[in-house]
């Protein structure tokens, strides 16, 4: 059984995924880039948590298992492979890492042999269930890893989701992923236009929602993370689209979906939408915003 976790990237999903290993009683050697989320974690959980200098510190502490949680495919190639990453600091102690981020399915390919090229595991397993289900511990993990591999990480994972799926071999998580979210994106942008459709027709939010859920539009987008303001309590919405889950990291999604896609020769005619209309906001001003702030697109400006 493993004891100490090593945990890399503690932003808006990772802190809180770091948050229920701790509560579980593993003790944790955490990093970040930006120092204040690692020293705010330390703060907030009892008395377990070790603040480490850099990802090479995370591989050479007694951390057996390391979990990553960053944003894209060159944040987790440098974290595990750059100078001053998790394998350059392992030196001869073999780990178990878990690469929990949302990456193309060849880097998570790459990655992983070059993991096992230095006497280390790396599987992919990326999560489905947003900032709600980080911090409830209901995640979704996506694992791609051989079997036995698979069976070693289930408990840690246990601690941070629900639903432990095994996809198949290495990058198969990703792939998973990535087909999810090219859902995800284009419900979003559906409920979006569909809720302003109704809203701006007279409409009360929280009624046409209510029909949503009990009809045919029903979808996690409706349900779950409704992007009118007033639909619902506790999502982005409610709170000026702060937090939760950044357009361009679904612009990202969507662009790998793309890339995966078109190796292929898969079509994708509402995803290359999706994605043009995520970049969009991105480019007005919004990359700040949740996914689902999609919504002040479709609001007027006041003319200036
Ligand atoms: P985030 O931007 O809030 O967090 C990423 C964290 O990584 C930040 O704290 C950042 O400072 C840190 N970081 C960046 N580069 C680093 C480096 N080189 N070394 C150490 N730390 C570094 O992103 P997030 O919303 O937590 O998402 C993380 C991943 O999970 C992404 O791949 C995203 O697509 C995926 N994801 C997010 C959600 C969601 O709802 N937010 C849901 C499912 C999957």
């Amino acid at each position: 059984a493993w004891d100490t976790v090593g945990f890399i990237g503690l932003g808006n999903m990772g802190a809180h995924m770091a948050t229920n290993l701790s509560k579980a009683g593993h003790p944790l050697v955490v990093y970040d880039v930006f120092p204040e989320a690692a020293t705010r974690l330390a703060a907030e959980a009892p008395s377990n948590v070790v603040v480490a200098g850099s990802p090479a510190d995370v591989g050479a502490s007694k951390a057996e298992v390391i979990v990553t949680m960053l944003p894209s495919s060159p944040h987790v190639e440098s974290v595990y492979n750059g100078p001053d990453g998790v394998f350059a600091g392992a030196g001869d102690a073999s780990k178990f890492c878990i690469d929990a981020s949302t990456i193309s399915p060849p880097v998570a390919a790459a990655v992983a042999e070059s993991a096992k090229s230095k006497g280390h595991v790396l599987i992919d397993a990326p999560v489905s269930g947003g900032t709600i289900g980080a911090e409830n511990a209901t995640l979704t993990f996506m694992v791609g890893a051989e079997k036995a591999e698979f069976e070693q990480a289930r408990a840690v994972l246990g601690r941070m989701g629900q639903n432990i799926v095994h996809c198949g071999s290495h990058s198969t998580g990703q792939v998973a992923k990535v087909a999810n979210n090219l859902v995800l994106g284009i419900s979003m942008i559906a409920v979006n236009e569909a809720m302003n459709l109704g809203v701006k027709s007279g409409m009360d939010p929280k009624v046409l929602a209510g029909i949503f859920n009990t009809s045919s539009a029903r979808c996690w987008s409706s349900d779950t993370y409704n992007p009118c303001p007033g639909a619902m309590d506790g999502v982005p919405a409610a709170r000026g689209f702060t937090g939760g889950f950044a357009a361009p990291l679904m612009a990202k999604d969507l662009s790998l979906a793309i890339e995966a896609a078109n190796a292929i020769n898969a079509p994708l005619n509402l995803g290359s939408s999706a994605h043009a209309l995520y970049r969009l906001m991105c480019t007005n001003g919004m990359s700040d915003l949740d996914f689902s702030g999609y919504w002040q697109m479709l609001q007027d400006k006041p003319s200036s």
